[in-house]
């Protein structure tokens, strides 16, 4: 089994009235299903409003589905028994760091979230220290949260959630509020988590040029998968990611426009570096 799995997740949002009548409905996510092997790391990509947070909220049972299933590491998430070991299975980390952080000193506010599994002293300063280390962020343990960048802050909240050693991350739109530098050191902690500890990644973000590592995407519109493969597949089919009002990088549009106009270049250049290559300069 994978380590999460969707079989016809729907989920609406239902809106009410002061006297509670039912005023609208908004269906989210929309029978959708889908493996996740472990160690994989898989992209989320789709505009504003497509349902991206609230599939990602089921994955940590934060939001259960209206209809359908899914099963984290094989345990439904409905089920009221499992609750904390799903919450510890897939650990999230969210938009804002600013509210994420809680601790006065960084290696402090790492520590909670073992702490309040009850995971002995000893260990968990070793877990801190180890998941400090694996975001880079180690030198910074005696740190005040508030004397760091956005990026360090985010890979802080990263080592919390690391610091409870689940076996899969979800992470919601984690770089929308950084600066390039604080989104290209979020996306190498992350890489990172993946590859070298082989944690499960799900990052949901809207800039393409983050999906470059991923094994395999999603493309969300409308509460359903619109499209789905390795980010070559995906970024091969530009006019289809612009019906779908993502934002297409320019190093992949030029290279899609040489094409058209009969310059004989790979499908899907991902980067500069790929597009020189091709370009046999
Ligand atoms: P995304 O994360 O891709 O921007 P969301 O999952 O936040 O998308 O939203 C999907 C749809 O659900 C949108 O139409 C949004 O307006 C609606 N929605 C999200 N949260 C709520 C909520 N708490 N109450 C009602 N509707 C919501
Ligand atoms: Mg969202």
């Amino acid at each position: 089994m994978g380590i999460v799995e969707a079989k016809d997740l729907t989920y609406e949002y239902i809106r009410r009235d002061e006297e509670g009548n039912v005023e609208g409905i908004t269906r989210a996510v929309d029978e959708v299903s889908f493996h996740i092997q472990p160690g994989e790391f898989i992209a989320i990509l789709g505009h504003n409003g497509s349902g991206k947070s609230t599939l990602a909220k089921h994955i940590n049972a934060i939001l259960y589905p209206t209809e359908g299933t899914i099963w984290v590491d094989g345990m439904d998430t409905q089920d009221e028994k499992q609750l904390w070991n799903v919450r510890q299975t897939a650990g999230m980390v969210f938009q804002n760091p600013d509210n994420q952080i809680i601790g006065q000193v960084v290696e402090e506010d790492v520590g909670f979230g073992p702490e309040n599994m009850g995971i002995p002293t000893e260990e968990i300063w070793q877990r801190v220290e180890e998941s400090l280390r694996a975001v880079g962020m180690y030198q910074f343990r005696k740190y005040s949260p508030n004397k760091l960048s956005g990026g360090q802050k985010q890979r802080v909240s990263i080592a919390g959630v690391l610091a409870m050693h689940p076996k899969c991350i979800v992470l919601d739109e984690p770089t929308a509020m950084l600066d390039p530098n604080g989104r290209k050191e979020v996306i190498r902690a992350v890489r990172g988590l993946n590859q070298v500890e082989g944690v499960t990644v799900i990052l949901i973000t809207h800039y393409m040029e983050e999906i470059v590592h991923a094994d395999h995407v999603f493309v969300m519109d409308q509460g359903k998968i619109a499209m789905e493969g390795t980010p070559r597949e995906i970024f091969s089919q530009v006019d289809r990611l612009q019906d779908l009002r993502l934002d297409v990088p320019q190093v992949t549009l030029l290279a899609y426009e040489l094409q058209n106009r009969g310059l004989p270049l790979p499908d899907g250049i991902l980067t500069t570096e790929e597009l020189v290559q091709a370009l046999g300069l």
